[in-house]
């Protein structure tokens, strides 16, 4: 077996691996990344047709404030922006769409709430904003509403951006605290998404330039099977014909891979509580069409449906050939759908129904559909059951996670991108990016 020596070895080259990976090796750390399959994981960009397909969406929240955003400046990383236009995203209210109010503009153009119910929700929005309003972890956002007795209408409108923002049909389950500290980011930006021009492989192309230039090495189609430990300190991952030797080891794997790799080591059983997780689900059905079928939104949320539209190629240019359009629909899936095909081919029914009520004529202009049942959107799903894995325990020291089940910031991938940013900072300077709690 040959065996390789680094400063870090990350194994798993998703958003959060590449992105741990380049800025490590951009700080002068002699890093090898290590991926089972192709790289980009979760986060891969398809081209079919003309059109590329994003499996899952790009669409970066809060980007000024994100991690995401830091690593693009420190690394210099050269990625084009579209943001978001907020007056076109609309909620459907049956017999017409309205405003969705992700902040003040947005507020006073809504027709979702009305009179003194918008005093009320532009109060918590500034209370929020200025940190003021903090929930509490003991307290689900449904328990935490009923104590601070809001008005039905304001309740409404919040469960609904949490319906939204956290992709759960159950968003009254989201603990109170991480619904604060998401909307004081929300609230606080000016660019609540934007996307990424020529999606995700843009980025990924961008992560590795930066390894390869910083002379570190990627390893793809090479799976790690187990682990080397003096008990204390992993001391090498093994694959089938190559062990990787290293002083620290970021592991930005999911859950249940972490089971297996640590099951014999000190590290087993602090982790098994957080390796029985429930992810959250999504369907999509993404459509690209021949001709644009104009529309006065670029973006739509039917909350009954449970269900939104996307014009991706309204702002990501490369996503359709020219004159065509890329439209993506995303439904959540409720714990009983998952494993449900009837309720699988209910949805997709659904999909089309709601493509027919806001693009009519979608279907005379469809060259290609593409349908994907319960992929893995986030691979924790916050409810009061459910808590994030730590970045780095004492017992094994040289060991650090990565990745959307850790307990980072923000949601999806800047989960992702904001523990790759702190186990690299904890590498690096031996102090956390973010403080964890107490
Ligand atoms: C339908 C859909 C829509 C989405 N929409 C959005 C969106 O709009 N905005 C957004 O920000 N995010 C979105 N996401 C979420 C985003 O894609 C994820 O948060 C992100 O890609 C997770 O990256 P990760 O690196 O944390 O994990 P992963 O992508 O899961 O990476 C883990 C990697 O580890 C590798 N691996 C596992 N075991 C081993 C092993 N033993 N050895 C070596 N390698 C191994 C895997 O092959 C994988 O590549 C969406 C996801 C989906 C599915």
């Amino acid at each position: 077996m040959r065996t390789s020596h680094y400063d870090v070895v990350i194994i798993g080259g998703g958003l959060a691996g590449l992105s741990a990976a380049a800025r490590l090796a951009f700080n002068g750390k002699k890093v090898a990344v290590v991926e089972r399959g192709k790289l980009g994981g979760r986060a891969m960009t398809i081209k079919l047709k003309g059109f590329q397909f994003n499996f899952g969406a790009h669409a970066i929240y809060a980007r000024d404030t994100s991690y995401l955003s830091k690593m693009e400046k420190e690394m210099d990383l050269d990625v084009t922006w579209e943001d978001y236009r907020q007056l076109q995203s609309r909620y459907d209210m049956g017999d017409e769409t309205t405003v969705i109010p992700s902040n003040f503009g947005g507020l006073l153009q809504t027709k979702l709430l009305k009179g003194s119910d918008k005093f009320r929700f532009a109060y918590h929005m500034l209370f929020t904003t200025l940190g003021f309003e903090k929930g509490d972890p003991n307290l689900s956002i449904d328990e935490w509403i009923e104590l601070n007795r809001i008005s039905p209408a304001v309740r409404e409108m919040m469960l609904n951006l949490a319906n939204s923002n956290f992709f759960a049909g159950d968003a009254g389950q989201i603990p109170s605290n991480v619904f604060f500290d998401y909307y004081r980011r929300l609230f606080k930006t000016n660019i609540p998404v934007s996307f990424i021009q020529g999606g995700w492989q843009v980025l990924i192309n961008e992560f590795k330039r930066v390894i390869r230039e910083n002379d570190g090495q990627i390893f793809d189609k090479t799976k790690i099977t187990d682990l080397l430990t003096d008990g204390e300190r992993v001391q090498a991952a093994n694959a089938k014909r190559h062990r990787f030797t290293a002083d620290e080891f970021i592991f930005a794997i999911p859950p249940e891979q972490l089971q297996k790799l640590f099951a014999d080591t000190r590290l087993s059983q602090e982790l098994t509580p957080y390796t029985d997780y429930e992810p959250a689900y999504v369907m999509f059905y993404d459509i690209g069409l021949k001709k644009r079928i104009e529309t006065d939104y670029t973006y739509v949320f039917d909350k009954d449906r449970q269900m939104f539209i996307t014009d991706i190629s309204y702002y990501d240019l490369e996503a359709a050939p020219p004159g065509g359009q890329l439209l993506q629909a995303v439904a959540y899936l409720r714990r009983d759908q998952v494993n449900d095909p009837e309720a699988h081919e209910a949805i997709i029914k659904k999909f089309e129904a709601f493509y027919d009520r806001h693009f009519p004529g979608w279907r005379d202009q469809l060259i290609i559909p593409r349908a994907s049942k319960k992929p893995v959107l986030q691979a924790i799903r916050w409810t009061m059951n459910q808590q994030g894995l730590p970045i780095h325990f004492e017992k094994m020291p040289n060991v650090y996670f990565a990745g959307d089940w850790t307990n980072g910031q923000g949601q999806l991938s800047e989960l992702s991108f904001s523990s790759a940013y702190d186990s690299t900072e904890r590498i690096l300077h031996h102090t956390p990016a973010i403080p964890q709690p107490l």
